[in-house]
């Protein structure tokens, strides 16, 4: 695959297209307009695109609803009650995992904190968190406020593992020296699996290995990895995940989040949970009796019963990911990613205007590259969508642009090269 002699120019981009396997899928997407021009969307890393699909999948459970009403729940093929095992097949394939160590349910936000309550049991001993220095928002802020409501100081307890001096991304060794430092005291690593704002993709099975080495859990925060790499999370042994829907998976603006929880705790009844009635054993959850009794594996975390017009739209978008089958889409993103690496090299060489601070190791990243931009700053970003690019800028000075193998082509790459190298003519 490295061997590919990549060129610039548009005869080679639009040959690669015709050769591409995956090519036909980007007619199932809606493309949104620049100035009433179909935009270069490379922001999939953040919103991905609407099926053209979703609408009838969605409209099917308005008829549902309107036809059935209340019997929509328990009626034919469709039935409401049972439309948490539809996804696990899809889900399974794209996370590694066995359909019972998968569940789609709340949003990704809430499922962290809700699998830190099984998963995080500090005691004076063990109470430390390993993750990544920088990490998302949400993420930092869940782990702040779990471990106050344990008690716990998070300057004492949360350990940040941070690049080195003169480097953007962090090195397996520094995590696993990490974990060593702290094994008498630490009892998980929470952290992504691939970093939103380098693109850096962990390794996440030897992380997972030290941590169980020393007696720690480990959970990983899928967001911007959920169909963009092939996962293993079942094998990995990884002992719990979430992820959100609406990035690389297509369901929509913050529709429901995945959970993981491995086979291992499938029947740890022992475990702490936060519990529903839609986690309570299924045959006995309309008897409405007292006494949490979980259902077996990931089902088991469920609280509450499914949101149907948002699972329609998942469900859409995960039909999608079963045709297409996500180690396919991996081949053509290593080589559209690889375009883009190419073609930015192409523009700038050595030139020091910009920078790309996502490993170059194609198994170290996914389809995101991250920019950092040294000359120019916004107003080349800015430049990019004045010309119908759709990427996301994150302050202080890095772009970020994925492109994504469901529905971005050969030709978006180097039309958007062909943007690049004008927008940096002019600012730098
Ligand atoms: C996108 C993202 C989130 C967003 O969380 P929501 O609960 O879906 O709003 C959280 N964590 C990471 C790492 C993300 O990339």
């Amino acid at each position: 695959m490295d061997t590919i002699n990549y060129q610039f120019t548009e005869a080679f981009a639009k040959e690669m297209d015709s050769k591409d396997p995956m090519a036909d899928f980007r007619n199932e997407f809606l493309f949104p307009k620049v100035d009433g021009k179909e935009a270069i969307y490379f922001c999939g890393n953040s919103l991905g695109l609407q099926p053209k699909s979703t609408a009838g999948y969605i409209q099917r459970e308005l008829d549902n609803w309107a036809n059935l009403a209340v019997d929509g729940h328990f009626h034919g093929e469709d039935a409401w009650y049972h439309i948490r095992k539809k996804s696990k097949p899809a889900l399974s394939e794209i996370i590694g995992a066995h359909e019972h160590e998968v569940v789609a349910m709340n949003n990704l936000s809430s499922n962290l904190h809700f699998l830190m309550v099984s998963f995080y049991q500090p005691n004076p001993k063990k109470f430390k968190i390993i993750t990544e220095a920088g990490a998302f928002p949400s993420d930092m802020y869940m782990l702040e406020t779990q471990v106050k409501f344990h008690g716990l100081d998070p300057d004492k307890v949360i350990v940040e593992v941070s690049p080195r001096k003169g480097e953007h991304t962090l090195r397996t060794e520094d995590i696993i020296n990490s974990i060593h430092e702290h094994e008498g005291e630490l009892a998980l690593v929470m952290m992504a699996g691939l970093q939103y704002y380098t693109g850096q993709v962990f390794d996440m099975k030897a992380i997972t290995e030290a941590a169980h080495q020393v007696g720690a859990k480990v959970g990983f925060d899928l967001a911007h990895a959920a169909g963009n790499v092939p996962l293993k999370l079942h094998d990995w042994g990884v002992d719990f995940a979430t992820w959100c829907s609406y990035k690389y998976m297509n369901s929509g603006p913050g529709n429901v989040s995945g959970v993981f929880v491995h086979e291992r705790h499938a029947e740890d009844t022992s475990l702490p949970r936060f519990a529903g009635w839609w986690g309570h054993e299924e045959a006995e959850r309309f008897k409405m009796e007292k006494g949490f009794i979980p259902m077996y594996g990931a089902d088991g975390w469920q609280l509450a019963n499914s949101n149907v017009l948002a699972l329609a739209a998942h469900q859409a978008s995960l039909d999608i990911f079963q045709k297409a089958g996500i180690e396919n889409l991996r081949q053509k993103s290593e080589l559209l990613t690889g375009y883009l690496e190419f073609l930015i090299g192409q523009i700038t060489g050595d030139s020091g205007v910009l920078e790309i601070i996502t490993p170059k190791n194609p198994n170290e990243r996914g389809c995101q590259l991250s920019l950092h931009i040294h000359k120019g700053g916004k107003a080349v970003f800015d430049e990019f969508y004045k010309h119908g690019v759709v990427g996301d800028w994150r302050h202080p000075n890095v772009i970020r642009l994925a492109p994504t193998p469901l529905y971005n082509s050969f030709l978006d790459v180097y039309r958007f090269a062909r943007i690049l190298e004008q927008s940096l003519k002019k600012f730098t």
